[in-house]
């Protein structure tokens, strides 16, 4: 079905396409060409990152970063449910165990709160995530990572340009990871990055990263030739992914103004209907500064939601939930968890509706959305 207002759209938002088309002229569209350094660079310089390697999705990041905790079987990580599968992926594929912690009903963001009591013997990494480009309480969770001698991930791949007491998401934990999938605010088709925040990481990062191999000490000139060091993968993306990715990073204020007033326009044009407690917006905790990723709305009970998802999409508009927490689904169960463990999780992700949300949002399509939403939410009250 076609929808007359989709969810998501991808972009153009400045000279993607000539890039594109530079980077076949220049003669290399394989990986790690000057478009590649330059998005590396951009984001290393911006948000204060010691090291950044871009990688062809925010999945392979994760999955770095949990080859680089040395993650095995035995080990824990603790994560909260309430997340994309390639959070727990990473882990799992390790061997190791995922632990799950319930969320803050706020801001959706694992509860810090809750993270010092499922720490055990076993446990050796903490990842969080920053959902809706919305800060975790990352001073509590870092002094518990330092105090356990623990490894911390940042999964970012909603937070990239958002910022936690002034610092960027994804700079904080040992490492970061970034998203440029097609429905992130800054994208590329798939594509990611790996932040690398604690240099004694970087070198097994970069062999990780290409093939096991010391090749980018080589094109340094640090060796006098690569050869196989380690276990790998190619987790490198194609030059063609960060030609355009620099077409996007080259307009982030203007991608990220254009996001805010969008955001904004929901806030206002919503919140009648959260003073009539018909539904809740997204919280801001003062220390955050989001970086307008996503705007989704609570309903009252997972029947709502459902009806209000349901008629707007008899209204040719597109909005849509996630997740389906993780501890709840086949896998989760297999490593011993079943429904009634995360509360806050399994009532929230019931009742959470995102709205469409892209750059190209015409202020007409999103009015439209607004006025239907106070139809049907009013309608079924
Ligand atoms: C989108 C997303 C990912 C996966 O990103 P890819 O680039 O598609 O691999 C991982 N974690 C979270 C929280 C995400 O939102």
């Amino acid at each position: 079905m076609a929808y007359r207002v989709p969810f998501n759209r991808p972009f153009i938002a400045g000279k993607e396409l000539f890039h594109i088309a530079q980077a076949v002229t220049n003669g290399q569209i394989a990986a790690d060409g000057p478009f590649t350094e330059r998005c590396s660079r951009f984001m290393e310089e911006r948000f204060e990152i010691q090291r950044v390697l871009m990688t062809p999705s925010c999945t392979a990041a994760l999955e770095m970063a949990a080859s680089l905790a040395e993650l095995g079987p035995g080990d824990e990580v603790i994560l909260p449910s309430y997340t994309f599968v390639s959070t727990a992926n990473a882990v799992a594929r390790l061997g190791a165990k995922p632990v799950f912690v319930d969320i803050r009903p706020d801001t959706m963001n694992i509860d810090e709160t809750r993270i010092e009591a499922a720490i055990g013997e076993r446990t050796k990494m903490i990842m969080v995530v920053h959902y809706a480009g919305v800060g975790c309480e990352m001073d509590v969770i870092c002094e518990l990572a330092e105090a356990r001698n623990l490894c911390l991930v940042e999964d970012a791949a909603q937070g990239v340009n958002a910022y936690y007491k002034g610092r960027a998401l994804g700079s904080i934990g040992h490492l970061g990871t970034y998203s440029f999938h097609e429905t992130k605010n800054y994208i590329c088709g798939e594509g990611g990055a790996l932040c690398i925040n604690d240099p004694d990481l970087t070198q097994r990062a970069e062999i990780i990263r290409d093939k096991g191999t010391n090749r980018q000490r080589f094109l340094r000139g640090q060796v006098d030739k690569y050869t196989w060091v380690d276990v790998g993968s190619s987790h490198v993306p194609s030059e063609i992914s960060s030609a355009f990715l620099w077409g996007q990073f080259e307009n982030l204020e203007v991608i990220t103004a254009r996001r805010q007033s969008i955001y904004e326009r929901y806030l206002a044009g919503l919140g009648d209907l959260e003073e009539a407690e018909l539904l809740r917006l997204p919280r801001i905790p003062k220390e955050c500064r989001q970086n307008y990723h996503m705007f989704y709305v609570l309903l009252p009970d997972q029947a709502r939601r459902d009806h209000l998802m349901r008629a707007l999409a008899e209204d040719e508009i597109l909005a849509v939930f996630h997740y389906v927490p993780l501890h709840t689904s086949p896998m989760g169960e297999s490593f011993g968890y079943k429904e009634g463990d995360l509360p806050v999780t399994e009532d929230q992700s019931a009742r959470i509706l995102r709205l469409p949300f892209y750059f190209d949002l015409s202020q007409e399509d999103q009015n439209f959305v607004i006025e239907r939403i106070h139809e049907h939410v009013r309608g079924s009250r």
